[in-house]
């Protein structure tokens, strides 16, 4: 009998209360991450989103995403490109700014990492308030490339990333594993 692939990533994700800090809950995906049969059954689903949307990158977020994203490639043999906080890449990139709580953040990817054209799933760990997402959606597409679907692993629900999204993915679908 398979195990349901939800079941088996939510009991292999640890809730941790009051990390970083007061009031929020981490979803802490390690013991996911130590598991070889959850991590085989995400990456597997992760590949599948990859090929049925045909795309031609996988992008992961830094850094939980790159941990995705990276077997993610491999599996559905395409190309892996990281979007990185800036400072972080070398040569000529592209930035893109958001607002966080407190203050500004600041991400990265290099200006030739992409085709013309090129179709990518872009990939996280968790969709929180969308604003990461939101960004790097914007970035990837100004670095000349078409989104092709976002995918997380998780999606905290009552924090409306998901209708955040809703105008900057413009009908490309947000996959939450
Ligand atoms: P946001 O931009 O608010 O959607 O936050 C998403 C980013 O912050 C992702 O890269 C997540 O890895 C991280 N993040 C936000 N909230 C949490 C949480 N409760 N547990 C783990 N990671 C989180």
């Amino acid at each position: 009998v398979p195990v349901d692939l939800g079941t088996l990533l939510t009991s292999r994700i640890r809730d941790v209360p009051d990390y970083p800090r007061a009031g929020v809950v981490f979803k802490d995906i390690t013991p996911l991450l130590a598991d070889a049969a959850a991590m085989t059954a995400l990456v597997e689903a992760l590949a599948a989103l990859a090929v049925r949307h045909q795309v031609d990158k996988v992008v992961g977020l830094e850094a939980r995403g790159f941990i995705l994203a990276a077997p993610v490639a491999v599996r559905a043999d395409v190309g892996f490109v990281p979007v990185r906080k800036a400072g972080k890449l070398p040569g000529e990139c592209l930035s893109q700014a958001y607002a966080l709580e407190y203050g500004t953040a600041e991400i990265e990817v290099q200006r030739d990492a992409f085709l013309p054209g090129e179709r990518v799933l872009v990939i996280d760990d968790v969709l929180a308030t969308g604003g990461t997402a939101e960004a790097s959606v914007e970035l990837v597409r100004r670095a000349g490339a078409e989104v092709a679907a976002l995918a997380v692993l998780m999606e905290l629900a009552f924090l409306q990333g998901r209708t955040r999204l809703e105008t900057v993915l413009a009908g490309a679908p947000l996959e939450a594993l």
